[in-house]
């Protein structure tokens, strides 16, 4: 079976951590790869997986996605398509706000899109996305993806604020987290608009 994806260098040279007090086949495992020893301390959020490539621990679940409140996502290259979403909770219900835009970043409230749609999205469907975003190791995302070599390129912005006000806020111009494909096919599928 394909091993987990990195959300941090993309290789799946990743393996579980375990937590407790080990024995010798759990340090002899180690040596072999197999699996990332966490320690006996007990902390709030401890990481599930480690990348043997780039040593870094991964799956923390620091944002309660489930109580996620506000999204917001845009993306616009310079050819001057722009598509951006919105959700937001109103009286109980998550309302996603899908707008996109072809003469360049008028994805703004202000600006009046060329295509707009709201849809008021079933709890199920919310949380089946929250888990997705979950899966996405979204909250391992760096705060930044830059390629600045690349003049006229894409770029992108997203963030997410729980009721708890937790803010993950994440922005990149021409490069993109290892899961950033199948964050975007997860999106369209919620709003029903191929977002690319
Ligand atoms: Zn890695």
């Amino acid at each position: 079976m394909a091993k987990i994806m990195c959300p941090c260098c993309g290789k799946r040279n990743t393996v579980p951590i375990v937590y407790g007090y080990p024995g010798v086949d759990l340090f002899e495992a180690q040596e072999r790869g197999e699996l990332r020893l966490g320690g006996c301390c007990v902390r709030e959020h401890m990481a599930k997986r480690f990348c043997n490539d780039c040593l870094e621990e991964f799956d923390c679940n620091r944002i309660a996605f489930a109580l996620t409140s506000e999204l917001t996502f845009s993306i616009g290259g310079y050819d001057g398509e722009c598509h951006s979403v919105e959700i937001r909770l109103k009286n109980d219900r998550w309302i996603a706000q899908y707008r996109y835009s072809s003469n360049g970043f008028g994805c703004a409230e202000t600006d009046e899109p060329e295509a707009e749609v709201r849809k008021i999205l079933e709890v199920e469907e919310w949380e089946r996305f929250c888990l997705q975003l979950q899966k996405c190791y979204v909250d391992d995302w760096k705060k930044e993806y830059n390629d600045n070599d690349i003049l006229d390129g894409t770029s992108w912005f997203l963030e997410i604020k729980t009721v708890v006000n937790d803010i993950c806020s994440v922005s990149g111009m021409n490069a993109y987290p290892p899961y950033f494909t199948k964050f975007l096919k997860c999106l369209s599928e919620l709003v029903g608009k191929k977002i690319e």
